[in-house]
């Protein structure tokens, strides 16, 4: 059986230039970076740091603009540095950005109404696949979008790169980030009275002549679904310096709930990586499931290799977990637990868009929480759809976004996104659970 999830191309010719191409660009990721990372998730997989991973759902071409990076690095910096702060434990910060590109779907088709008549296409993909345009033409594969999948994704990370190494990430500039109308919501408020501690506590610093360089720069890493095989074997390469295979489009990719098959192409690329790799567990996974996959993709039981991301739901979260946790500690199996409080939590609103309540999500971070404090394991970190921008697409949080108002800026392409002021409150309510 093939892989699960992929395009069909319908000029082949065409896939194997574009996929020629690709082998011949460089890595957009170092493998020592990988390695940096790996690091550190080995730090949260012993409980000695938190793991905030974000970014979209969906990455668009589009979307590949100064402000729209800027915005969205910016949130996730507040975010952590509340994270850091107010819930005093180290942060690992790893964008869910720069290659998340293409979407694992449940349905290949797709049917609209489209003038009082139904129509049937290829269902949207991701910018990595087709177009989002609903049009026969535009659902049509085309591999051209390989290349540009590592294009958009090379102009993301290098802006990245020089926003956290030039000064913009340096913790004197926490006031900065609080910028606009984040900064009047109480969530804005609240940040800019922590950053004002920070302030403080940086002043005290700088009088008694202590300048490290961790407040000028911080470490941050990109990470997305190797979903696409076509893809993701191009981008991987043997490192010279350890003979190991790495994906060099990003430094952390997972494997999505519905790749992760144990006998599936994807599990199998994945066995071979050298990276650090996630693997989604949704509610039906068992802990015998996830004890044969820890055994397949982490056969050395090497701490911050693994990472589970849970994704069970805040209705199934408190009942299906503990089963889960609980079998795979008691195999001595080194693994960091992340939760992904998003996807097992959406559903269509009365008005027909696709959303989460923001109290779900909380919800199921809070059980997260409670399930492993229950065991005593480490709740290891979370990992959110997001945007830097203002966007109505999750209901509720302190702006009260109710199903009306959706329409007012709904724009992601997939699964709805938390929006700046609710990616911020999220990491307050984090940070108190993270001092509980
Ligand atoms: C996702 O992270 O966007 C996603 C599709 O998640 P899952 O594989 O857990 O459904
Ligand atoms: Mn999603």
């Amino acid at each position: 059986m093939g892989a699960k999830q992929q395009p069909t191309y319908p000029d082949a010719e065409a896939l194997s230039s574009a996929v020629a191409r690709l082998r011949t660009m460089p890595p957009l990721v170092f493998a020592g970076e990988c390695d940096e990372l790996t690091a550190k998730m080995a730090a949260v997989t012993r409980g000695e740091a938190f793991l905030l991973q974000g970014g979209d759902c969906a990455e668009t071409f589009d979307g590949v603009t100064a402000d729209n990076v800027r915005n969205k690095l910016r949130t996730l910096l507040q975010m952590a540095v509340v994270l850091t702060y107010a819930g005093s434990v180290p942060v690992v910060k790893l964008g869910r950005l720069a290659g998340q590109y293409a979407k694992p779907r449940s349905s290949d088709m797709e049917t609209r109404t489209v003038d009082g008549q139904d129509i049937t296409l290829p269902a949207y993909r991701g910018d990595a696949v087709n177009g989002f345009d609903f049009t026969p033409e535009s659902r049509i594969p085309d591999p051209q979008r390989l290349l540009d999948v590592y294009n958009a994704s090379a102009a993301t990370l290098n802006l990245v790169r020089a926003f956290v190494t030039g000064g913009y990430a340096d913790l004197r500039q926490v006031h900065t980030w609080n910028t606009d109308f984040v900064k009047s919501s109480p969530a804005g408020q609240r940040y800019e009275a922590t950053a004002h501690d920070i302030d403080k506590a940086l002043a005290f610093m700088e009088a008694i002549g202590a300048d490290p360089d961790e407040l000028r720069r911080v470490d941050f890493y990109s990470s997305h679904e190797a979903l696409l095989m076509e893809y993701e074997h191009a981008m991987t390469r043997v490192d010279s310096r350890t003979q190991g295979s790495y994906n060099v489009s990003g430094h952390f990719v997972w494997i999505g709930e519905r790749t992760r098959d144990l006998d599936g192409a994807h599990v199998e690329y994945f066995r071979h990586l050298r990276n650090p790799i996630g693997c989604k567990l949704g509610p039906t996974a068992t802990a015998d499931d996830a004890l044969a996959l820890a055994a397949k993709l982490n056969p050395q039981n090497e701490p911050g290799r693994l990472t589970f991301i849970t994704r069970f739901g805040a209705d199934k979260v408190r009942d299906g977990l503990p089963g889960l946790v609980e079998k795979v500690t008691a195999e001595g199996v080194q693994v960091a637990w992340v939760c992904d409080p998003m996807h097992g939590n959406t559903f269509t609103s009365s008005t027909g868009y696709k959303t989460r309540r923001f109290d779900d999500v909380i919800d199921e971070v809070q059980g997260f929480f409670d399930v492993h404090r229950g065991l005593g394991t480490w709740p290891g970190g979370i990992l959110v759809e997001m945007t830097g921008d203002d966007v109505t697409e999750c209901i509720g949080g302190g702006e009260e976004l109710d199903e009306q108002g959706l329409a007012h800026r709904y724009e992601s392409v997939v699964d709805p996104r938390l929006n700046r002021v609710q990616s911020i409150e999220l990491a307050y309510l984090v940070a108190e659970m993270l001092r509980d």
